[in-house]
């Protein structure tokens, strides 16, 4: 009978919502939203005093609101935000890969209302979409032609349809790769309506491999850059220039599948990566990228290569289907122009992070370090890290950095304590610590990164004593 009385006690939704602890919450969200938290929230607390837990009126009260909390700060954890990359992982896919230079986001701002997107302004005549983007592409790698899509994986995809379809496509088995987040090449394959042609082993597939392999029915030979893992030991793997050849000679079309889209020499910052130029001065037919990997721009596939083949894939029905928007363009074709000036070590973020003194890093630690103010128990150090470039590039690269660890506290609590809130601060854990590597956090960054480690590292501590 005592839980009968509770049962009436429980609280109203618009009491609910009056509550001073959710004036915050009741701003962020429509009333519709708010009204189906309250109701749940109730109804899980009728169940719990049905089960026998006692529940006064202002413990009902108390329970809703605090599921309501709950309910804003998970919300909050979803809402797409700005977030300070700390992790020291240039190319982090779930962070949305390459940050874009100042140039490209004042263009897709520009290009955010209505913009030329299909139009020449000096004719006022109907255009290609993008076609100076296109034609900029070109140059800078040196291809005849241009097709921009909206991924590489599309690119891969309408390369295979259009050109494919129906007939075989020649890969090695040490190229059969899982790119991440399921995108495995066997599957494309089987989108595209293109068959499989598989050749060599995992680790060694020779030239003859592939000449043993064209058959009528073969449409081309792919190559695809392993950029997310690497073989070693006894490998080998013909050149791309002997498959051009043996395209040539056959009547095979050849396509590299880079995905990163490096198109400078990077060797002298440790890293080995092939570059679009080269392959296209190899003579492969057609080269498919990505806009947001090395090469420092929006999410885009981009295909370039012979005139032949991109114009198929122009008229192709999938091509609709796969075309990218007006922002995206605007930012491709900043990133184009700033890759063509010669600046891109210097006005690209991704390159220059890249670039970034590790000495400079340091410093930069300690800036961050000199800002913080901390509790007894409570230790930052600055000591050495490797940064990685992730996003399924330069796989096993280990760039030498500095980063911020900081002990003395529970290290899954700090971290999604910075996760959470305004500015949200995206660290690793490495040996039960939260380290924050210095390398991805750009300057502008420095006093809002301090400020916020401060006020977590203050909140935990004054909350545990
Ligand atoms: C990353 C990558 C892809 C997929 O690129 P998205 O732009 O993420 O679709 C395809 N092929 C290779 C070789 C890649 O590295």
């Amino acid at each position: 009978m005592a839980s009968l009385e509770q049962l009436q006690n429980l609280p109203a939704v618009d009491e609910i919502l009056r509550h001073d602890h959710l004036a915050a919450t009741t701003q962020r969200f429509p009333r519709q939203q708010l009204v189906e938290w309250v109701r749940a929230a109730v109804s899980t607390c009728r169940q719990e005093i049905l089960n026998g837990r006692p529940y006064d009126a202002a413990g009902a009260t108390q329970f809703v609101v605090t599921h309501i909390l709950q309910q804003d700060q998970a919300e909050q954890g979803r809402r797409q935000q700005a977030v300070i990359n700390a992790t020291g992982i240039l190319l982090h896919t779930n962070l949305g890969r390459a940050p874009l230079a100042a140039a490209a986001v004042r263009r897709m701002q520009e290009s955010a209302g209505y913009a030329n997107v299909e139009m020449n302004l000096q004719s006022g005549k109907r255009s290609q979409r993008g076609a100076r983007t296109c034609r900029l592409l070109s140059q800078l790698t040196g291809a005849e032609d241009t097709v921009v899509v909206n991924n590489c994986a599309a690119a891969t995809m309408l390369v295979l349809q259009s050109i494919a379809a129906g007939r075989e496509v020649i890969v090695s088995r040490g190229q059969l790769v899982e790119i991440g987040g399921g995108y495995r090449l066997p599957e494309v394959f089987a989108a595209s309506g293109a068959i499989l042609k598989e050749v060599g082993t995992t680790n060694r597939t020779y030239l003859r491999d592939y000449e043993n392999a064209v058959t009528e029915n073969t449409a081309a030979i792919i190559r695809v850059h392993r950029s997310n893992f690497f073989l070693g030991g006894f490998v080998t793997e013909p050149d791309l220039s002997d498959l051009v050849a043996l395209g040539r000679e056959r009547g095979v079309t050849v396509i590299d599948d880079l995905g990163s889209g490096c198109m400078q020499d990077l060797t002298d910052l440790g890293l080995h990566e092939p570059t679009v130029p080269a392959s296209v001065s190899a003579g492969a037919d057609l080269v498919l990228f990505s806009g947001d990997k090395l090469f420092g721009g929006p999410q885009a596939g981009i295909i370039v290569g012979r005139s032949i083949h991109t114009e198929g894939l122009r008229a192709s029905p999938m091509m609709r289907a796969l075309r990218v928007d007006k922002v995206t363009l605007a930012a491709l074709e900043a990133t184009a122009e700033i890759h063509l000036s010669g600046d891109g070590s210097k006005e690209l973020p991704l390159l220059q992070m890249l670039s970034k003194d590790p000495a400079d890093i340091c410093s930069s630690c300690e800036r961050v370090r000199h800002q913080l103010s901390l509790p007894d128990g409570v230790s930052v150090e600055v000591t050495e890290c490797h940064s990685q470039v992730g996003g399924g590039s330069v796989p096993g690269s280990e760039i030498p950095s500095f980063c911020l660890q900081i002990s003395g506290l529970n290290s899954e609590t700090l971290a999604a304590r910075l996760r959470s809130g305004t500015p949200a601060v995206l660290g690793r854990i490495q040996d039960d610590r939260v380290i924050l590597d210095m390398r991805t956090v750009r300057d502008a960054e420095r006093d809002e990164l301090a400020a916020k480690i401060s006020s977590v590292i203050s909140q935990l501590t004054t909350q545990d004593a």
